[in-house]
């Protein structure tokens, strides 16, 4: 297989935009022909890292989220940054549990579904700069693999 296919989406940190990231996203994927559990993987994984950018990243001001999603042969790198509060201690956040939110509905699982549905969770975040998290899944489809 000699697949490559690259794009980028600018979008604006509004929670409309979760689930238009992950259909786009996932529709990106798909002459790759992945599982259905692969692309629900991966959407969910996106949904997670935008919704975290819609929440999180901006309290109280506009602000936007960049998606750059890159597929060679069977592998998915997928980048999701935003620019705004960003994360103190990166390794205390992935935390299965932490949550800056209590009180509210959020159960502080968001980077522990990505690093569960990803083959590679990366976090790089500067206080009062940003955030971006980069994800990467390798797809195995049978179908795919044997140019079926
Ligand atoms: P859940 O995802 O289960 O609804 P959560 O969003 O609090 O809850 P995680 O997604 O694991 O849990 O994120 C953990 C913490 O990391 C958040 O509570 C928040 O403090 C911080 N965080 C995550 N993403 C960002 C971001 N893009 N900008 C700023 N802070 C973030
Ligand atoms: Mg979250």
């Amino acid at each position: 297989m000699n697949y490559y296919n690259e794009m980028n989406l600018h979008i604006l940190a509004v929670s409309e935009n979760e689930s238009f990231a992950r259909a786009v996203v996932g529709a990106f994927c798909l002459p790759l022909k992945p599982s259905l559990e692969d692309i629900a993987d991966i959407k969910t994984a996106v949904s997670e890292a935008v919704t975290n950018s819609v929440v999180h990243a901006y309290p109280n001001k506009k602000g936007y989220i960049d998606i750059y999603v890159a597929i060679k042969d069977c592998t998915i790198a997928i980048e999701i940054k935003d620019y705004g509060v960003g994360i103190v201690d990166v390794q205390k956040a992935k935390q299965p549990f932490f949550t800056s939110l209590k009180n509210s509905e959020r159960s502080g699982m968001g980077f522990t579904v990505m690093e569960g549905f990803m083959d590679q969770v990366t976090v790089d975040s500067i206080p009062g700069q940003g955030t971006t998290v980069r994800m990467q899944k390798t797809i195995t489809n049978l179908k795919t693999a044997f140019g079926g």
